[in-house]
């Protein structure tokens, strides 16, 4: 589907992924084309993609743009590479990383750095904080920004152990200097009001490190006490994902020295 003049949401497998947490997949159509995002390592999905991007961009897919090397991004890239002759781009990636994620990037994409598809050109914005290596990628003349996870089209992203909650507010920050009209997340619905959305993140994560200055004053020293006073109906299941969060927090007031680790639990320093 054509969201936006010559950027398109391609459809997955009706039998795939279609749950609330389905990973979006975009095409950039220029005299030449680019992928955002390659969706899992799944055949009858990339089957379906492969279609469109054959009806959408015949032969011309210049770039596989991959916002981030997590398996729900990046897990079908290789596949379509072969497919297409397309070259993968990304942040630059470790050895170990490339193995784990399986994902070999083609060209290494750094931040400003601008890919050109004839009469289109992406910039590159290196935006860590879901993971070091997040990238979002922006096409000027049209206003759009594809964030990866950096934004979701519902609620915050996930800042887990890959990630860094200090980077994360401060690409968000970074965000506010693009001239946004629409951002095209990887999950979820696009977010049209672009700047009320990236601040209400800043504003979102703002608050919750007030909760644990807050815990930490009154003595609830450990992730599990934090965890039960500031989520407190949190389902069993995302217990871990909300522990994550409140790490993530912990982890930056202990970089910015607001904080220590005793290697048992956390103190707050008071100036
Ligand atoms: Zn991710």
């Amino acid at each position: 589907m054509e969201i936006a003049p010559g950027i398109h949401i391609l459809p997955a497998a009706a039998a795939g992924f279609m749950g609330f947490y389905a990973p979006n997949v975009y095409l950039v159509a220029g005299a030449q084309a680019a992928l955002v995002d390659s969706g899992y390592h799944d055949a009858d999905m990339t089957r379906t993609r492969l279609d469109y991007i054959e009806s959408a961009a015949p032969l011309n897919l210049a770039y596989i743009l991959l916002t981030h090397p997590h398996p729900d991004h990046a897990g079908g890239c290789s596949d379509i590479k072969n497919a297409t002759g397309a070259r993968i781009a990304a942040y630059s990636l470790s050895r170990a990383q490339s193995e784990a994620y399986r994902v070999k990037a083609d060209v290494i994409a750094r931040d400003k750095d601008i890919l050109e598809l004839g009469g289109v050109s992406i910039e590159v914005v290196h935006t860590p904080g879901h993971t070091r290596e997040s990238l979002c990628f922006y096409v000027r003349e049209a206003g759009v920004l594809f964030s990866g996870d950096h934004i979701v089209g519902y609620g915050t992203p996930v800042i887990a152990r890959d990630g860094d909650m200090a980077e994360y507010i401060d690409s968000l920050k970074k965000l506010l200097d693009y001239k946004i009209s629409l951002i095209c997340p990887g999950h979820g619905p696009l977010i049209r009001e672009p700047e009320r959305k990236i601040r209400e993140l800043i504003a979102h994560r703002q608050e919750r490190e007030q909760q644990i200055i807050s815990c930490l004053r009154r003595g609830k020293r450990c992730v599990l006490e934090m965890v039960s006073e500031i989520y407190p109906e949190v389902d069993s299941r995302l217990l871990a994902l909300a522990g994550e969060q409140v790490l993530a927090h912990l982890s930056k007031l202990v970089k910015e020295g607001r904080a220590s680790f005793s290697g048992e639990y956390y103190i707050l320093k008071e100036t």
